[in-house]
């Protein structure tokens, strides 16, 4: 099976300061620094590619250092980029990292916000070659929203991750979805904007499975949802299009030595995809165990791009 993975969505350098704490308003600290590719679209295609999945990724790059970084990193794992040039500079996040982990950011999208519908549909061959289509929130909403149309017409996998969650999620884009993944915190950013309810999002996971998954049911009636839940894997909830698996479950993560769970949504999301695109005849709850492993690894390595591991590193740590 060659079933190919299509991401559209961002790419931004991530410059990274890890000091004893957060820095204050007026406050100036002495840290560690790094920088690195990042951007949710980037992360979830090289994991895709990473998984095993000949992969495509779309997106838009300004004409500076950080889109040749962009090409490189494309061309070294193998992944087909159709980038829009942009007068703007290509995105960029800046991390500050504190105590314990926890972290701020600051992101200027540059490029990314001027990805335009009309060069998504200039790709509309690529799109529609895809077996499995996945976009983000970090881009145009008309941009991915484009980009599910044409997926839908071509009859491949529709994955919305709907991350951030601070971004709203119009009711079309999410009728587009086949299958949508958000962690807790955006499980509630939807719930509140499209079902009515108010459910604190350290709440979810402790909600029972029959509770969970009527809440999925009226989020996406006929998709698939996919609640991830950190260390402790995550909540599938089946709809009306894939009546053969139990209705919902709950599919267990595997115990990893975590050190930076930064991008282990974008892992999950990246495999999951690909593991969809390579094996159709597996069954979802199977593909899910896959990309529970592989974010799980990924969460043993420090960063977000580069953090991801290979399907034979995955195999080799949990079999
Ligand atoms: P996000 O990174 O988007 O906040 P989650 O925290 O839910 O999303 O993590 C996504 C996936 O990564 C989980 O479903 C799980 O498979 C894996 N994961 C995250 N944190 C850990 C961890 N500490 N140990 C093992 N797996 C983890």
């Amino acid at each position: 099976m060659t079933g190919r993975v299509a991401v559209v969505g961002s790419f931004n350098v991530d410059h990274v300061w890890v000091a004893a704490s957060l820095p204050r308003p007026g406050e100036t600290l002495a840290g560690d620094y790094r920088s690195g590719p990042g951007g949710k679209g980037f992360n979830q295609a090289i994991a895709a590619a990473r998984a095993g999945a000949p992969t495509d990724f779309i997106c838009a790059l300004g004409d500076d250092a950080g889109g040749a970084l962009a090409r490189a990193l494309a061309h070294d794992d193998g992944i087909a980029l159709h980038d829009m040039r942009s007068d703007a500079p290509t995105g960029t996040a800046g991390i500050f990292v504190g105590e314990a982990g926890g972290n701020s950011i600051v992101i200027g999208p540059g490029a990314n916000a001027a990805l335009t519908p009309a060069f998504v549909d200039a790709q509309r061959a690529v799109i529609a070659r895809a077996a499995v289509v996945v976009v983000q929130l970090e881009s145009p909403l008309d941009a991915i929203t484009q980009a599910l149309r044409i997926a839908r017409g071509a009859g491949a996998v529709r994955v919305l991750n709907p991350a951030p969650a601070n971004v709203a999620v119009p009711a079309e884009l999410l009728a587009l979805a086949d299958v949508i993944t958000p962690n807790e915190t955006e499980f509630a950013a939807l719930l509140d904007a499209h079902a009515g309810e108010r459910i604190d999002a350290t709440a979810i996971a402790a909600l029972g499975d029959d509770t969970l998954h009527a809440l999925c049911r009226r989020l996406l009636p006929h998709g698939t949802v996919v609640v991830t839940l950190g260390a402790a894997g995550c909540f599938v909830s089946h709809g009306a299009r894939r009546v053969s698996e139990a209705e919902h479950a709950r599919v267990p993560g595997e115990r990893a030595d975590a050190i930076d769970t930064t991008g282990a949504g974008d892992a999950f999301n990246g495999a999951l995809a690909a593991s969809i695109a390579l094996g159709p005849g597996c069954s979802l709850n199977e593909q899910l165990r896959f990309a529970n492993r592989y974010a799980a690894l990924s969460t043993e390595r420090a960063g977000a791009a580069v953090a991801m591991p290979t399907a034979a590193q995955v195999q080799a740590r949990f079999g």
